[in-house]
C-alpha cells in the first residue's frame, strides 16, 4: 500500500513541491509513496513544474483507508474532509502545530523555518540521498515563493543555505530573477474569476471556536488589483455567508512596498484593531511591513479572538 503525501487545501507551490520532493525521497528510502494535491494547481505552481519538467501530483479527495503524510499543514480545517478515516504516519511542516492528533506514533519534522521544502532538503541530507536536479529546482522555487524571495520575516538562515545548495544542483544562478518571474506569474490576474482569486491562497482557521478565513494575494504592485477590488469585497462577503464564517479577511500584499492592505468582512470588525492596533476605515486597513499570514497575521488574530 502506497503512502499518500499531500499539502493543504488550495495548494500553493510549497504544498505541491514538498509533496513531490518527499515522495521522491520516501520512494528512494523504500517506502512506496505517491505525491498528491487537494485541488487544482495555481498558475505559479504550474509555471514552476513546467520550468523544471516535473509532472503534477495526482488529485486526492479522500483519505479513507490510506496511510498519509501531511506536508505544509497540520490544521484539520486545511486537510482532507475525511482525514479521520486515514492513518497519519507523518507530518513535515513549518507552521504552528495545528489540531491534528494521531492514535499511533508518527514521524514528525516540524521546524520553524520559511518553507517545508527547507525541512525536506535537510531530510535528504539526513538520509544521505542525492536530490535530483529537477526536484532541486522546484524545491528552490517553493522556498523563494514562501519566503517572498527572502524578504518575509519567516525567512531564516536555514532557508537561505538550502537555496544556495539547491540552486547549484538545479543550475540556477540568478535567484532574484527566478523569484520575480514567479511573482509576475502570480500577479497576472486578468481574466481570472474572482472566486478563484479569493481562494488562490486561502485558509480556514478555527479561532476560539469561530471559523475564520484568511486569503492572500501577493502581487508586485498593489495597483494591479484596483479594478478588481470591489468584486473581491463582494466575493469575500459571499464566501463568509456560504461557509457560516465569523470573518473573512483578504490580504492584498505588495511584495515590493512590503506591506499588506487587508479587506475585512466580519461579524465583529473590532477584532482587527484589537489584533493590529490600527483602526480600519471603509472595510480595509493598511498594515505596513506585514507580508506573512503565518507569522504576522494568524497569531495576532488568534490572540484577539481568544480575549
Ligand atoms: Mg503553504
Ligand atoms: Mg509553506
Ligand atoms: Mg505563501
Amino acid at each position: 500500500m502506497a503512502v499518500y503525501i499531500f499539502g493543504h487545501k488550495n495548494p500553493d507551490s510549497d504544498s505541491v513541491c514538498a509533496a513531490i520532493a518527499l515522495a521522491d525521497l520516501k520512494n528512494k528510502l523504500g517506502v512506496k509513496s505517491v505525491a498528491a494535491v487537494q485541488g487544482e494547481l495555481n498558475p505559479e505552481s504550474k509555471f514552476v513544474l513546467g520550468k523544471f519538467g516535473v509532472n503534477a501530483p495526482e488529485l486526492l479527495s479522500s483519505g479513507a483507508g490510506k496511510q498519509v503524510i501531511l506536508v505544509d499543514h497540520s490544521d484539520l480545517a486545511q486537510s482532507l474532509d475525511d482525514l479521520a478515516k486515514a492513518e497519519i504516519v507523518g507530518i513535515v511542516d513549518h507552521h504552528k502545530l495545528g489540531d491534528v492528533t494521531t492514535p499511533n506514533p508518527l514521524e514528525a519534522w516540524i521546524w520553524p523555518v520559511g518553507c517545508t521544502c527547507t525541512v525536506i532538503k535537510s531530510m535528504y541530507d539526513f538520509f544521505g540521498v542525492e536530490i535530483p536536479k529537477n526536484i532541486a529546482g522546484i524545491m528552490l522555487c517553493a522556498i523563494l515563493s514562501d519566503t517572498v524571495i527572502f524578504k518575509s520575516v519567516t525567512c531564516t538562515d536555514k532557508d537561505k543555505e538550502a537555496c544556495e545548495v539547491l540552486a547549484k544542483i538545479a543550475g540556477q544562478s540568478d535567484l532574484k530573477s527566478l523569484g520575480m518571474a514567479m511573482f509576475k506569474v502570480k500577479s497576472a490576474i486578468e481574466g481570472t474569476p474572482v472566486r478563484e482569486l479569493v481562494l488562490r491562497d486561502y485558509k480556514d482557521f478555527n479561532m476560539s471556536g469561530k471559523k475564520v478565513g484568511i486569503g492572500q494575494l501577493e502581487v508586485v504592485d498593489l495597483s494591479l488589483l484596483d479594478d478588481v477590488k470591489p468584486a473581491l469585497v463582494e466575493d469575500i462577503k459571499a464566501l463568509k455567508a456560504e461557509g457560516n464564517r465569523h470573518s473573512v479577511f483578504l490580504l492584498l500584499t505588495d511584495i515590493i512596498k512590503e506591506g499588506t492592505e487587508m479587506l475585512i468582512i466580519s461579524d465583529d470588525p473590532s477584532v482587527v484593531e484589537k489584533a493590529f492596533g490600527v483602526a480600519p476605515a471603509g472595510g480595509k486597513v493598511w498594515l505596513a511591513g506585514v507580508m506573512s499570514r503565518k507569522k504576522q497575521v494568524v497569531p495576532n488574530f488568534e490572540k484577539a479572538f481568544a480575549g
